[in-house]
């Protein structure tokens, strides 16, 4: 969602004039948009800062602005702990970015915008044209977070859930299929609890799917509780949403399932899993997992180890509980952290050892490719099949914006290589 954010950003700064560089020591402006999920968070502002700094020792200074959940959680703080920021802004304000830039310009004031404008911000982002042109998008269609999971921040930081306008979404979705994307990847930090009127995610599917060009939807990220009926057979009914499923659980035992506040059991959790797999067998799924959350036993652990094994994921995201300032689990008694770092690379080599199984399994079998983009300057393009995996074929010709039935001919643990089979093709594009 950041990375949404960031780009929107930059669609935004664009109306002042400002455009984005890569190279630091031209920027008048320097933009930091920061995530707070985990801690070091605040430390890689202060870290990030000290390098502009440093780069503009012998230079007049630049304005500098801290965006994101950072900016959202720690406010005036980081205002009054480095003096060379200018100004910070909630991910719900950010639309005010180019009034803020104009009145520290003019008034050298220091500026806070921690405001959950967010019906303000997407009328404002509505009128502002989305100039990405990835052949993969993001579209942000909703934000926020009602659950209030012990351990997380989110519904402090980026306020309650709020859902964009079915009308706005589809007006975007042509926009950014005009910019030349292939697929959309919807974003949510509860993307399945999208409601607008009434109006859920199956039927924004629903319209998305008419758009001829768009070829390819995914959404991310779901949680258990928001699964309705209708989203599952919305895997059965569009063949244009992709079948992975990011399905994050968090532990594998009811009891810390309980003690987070997850609001639901491994059992509803697997009973969603059999549904969708029932309306399509092909589908898979990946997750994420606290490892070492304050009461998890070794019995709570090896529940979450027999989980994966249990529904193979093919990737899992894991992470060491991090007790974040502001929410009920940081007042909670913390586990030994040798146990935690323990457990963490025992539950990493085990996914691993299981993802690499899969792996295997998609050796010598063919996929129908996305491609992205070229390889640096090689004959070899990049991109990704149906399940998210990457995948590098070579070819002569550009494959951007294609998508190609590949032969998988080898892999490593991050990316797939493959060939082109279709014979007439291969003429055509292989390298
Ligand atoms: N809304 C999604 C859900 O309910 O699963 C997750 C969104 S959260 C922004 C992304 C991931 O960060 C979570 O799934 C969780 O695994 C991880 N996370 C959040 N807070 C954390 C914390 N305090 N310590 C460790 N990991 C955390
Ligand atoms: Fe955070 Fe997701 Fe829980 Fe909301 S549902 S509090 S975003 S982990």
């Amino acid at each position: 969602m950041n990375e949404y954010d960031s780009n929107r950003i930059s669609d935004l700064v664009k109306k002042i004039n400002y455009k984005k560089t890569k190279i630091l020591s031209d920027a008048d402006c320097y933009i930091l948009n920061t995530c707070h999920i985990r801690e070091k968070s605040t430390e890689k502002v202060y870290h990030d800062v000290g390098r502009v700094k440093k780069e503009f020792r012998n230079k007049k200074k630049p304005t500098v602005i801290i965006i994101g959940c950072v900016a959202q959680a720690e406010g005036e703080i980081l205002l009054q702990k480095e003096k060379y920021i200018d100004a910070v802004i909630g991910p719900q304000s950010y639309h005010q970015i180019n009034s803020i830039i104009k009145k520290i310009e003019k008034d050298k004031e220091k500026i806070i915008s921690s405001d959950f404008d967010v019906i303000e911000k997407f009328d404002n982002l509505n009128t502002t044209k989305n100039s990405n042109n990835n052949i993969s998008s993001f579209l942000t269609i909703q934000e926020g977070c009602d659950k209030f999971c012990k351990f997380c921040v989110v519904p402090y930081t980026r306020g309650p859930e709020f859902s964009r306008s079915i009308a706005e979404l589809v007006r975007e979705s042509k926009e950014l299929v005009k910019n030349g994307a292939k697929e959309i990847i919807l974003l949510g930090q509860n993307v399945n609890a999208f409601n607008y009127e009434g109006h859920k995610l199956s039927n924004l599917i629903n319209e998305l799917s008419k758009i001829d060009d768009l070829k390819r939807i995914r959404y991310t990220t779901s949680h258990p509780k928001d699964f309705s009926e209708d989203l599952i057979e919305a895997h059965k009914n569009f063949d244009k949403l992709m079948p992975l499923i990011h399905l994050p659980v968090q532990s594998g035992s009811n009891k810390i399932l309980k003690k987070m506040n997850r609001q639901h059991t491994i059992e509803e959790y697997l009973n969603i899993i059999d549904k969708l797999k029932k309306v399509n067998p092909s589908i898979q799924f990946s997750s994420d997992f606290i490892i070492g959350f304050p009461g998890e036993s070794d019995r709570d652990f090896k529940d979450s180890l027999e989980l994966v094994e249990k529904v193979k994921f093919i990737n899992s995201y894991s992470f060491i509980f991090s007790p974040r300032p502001g929410t009920p689990a940081f007042q909670l008694e913390k586990i030994d952290e040798k146990i935690s770092k323990e457990r963490l690379i025992i539950f990493q080599n085990f996914c691993e050892e299981i993802k690499l199984k899969y792996r295997k399994e998609l050796l010598k079998k063919t996929s129908n490719v996305l491609f992205e983009n070229r390889v640096g300057k090689k004959n070899e393009f990049f991109g990704r099949d149906m399940f998210s995996n990457s995948v590098i074929t070579k070819s002569e010709k550009d494959l951007t914006g294609e998508i190609i039935e590949i032969k998988i001919l080898s892999g490593n643990q991050n990316t797939l290589f493959g060939k082109i089979c279709n014979e007439s093709l291969k003429k055509e594009y292989a390298a």
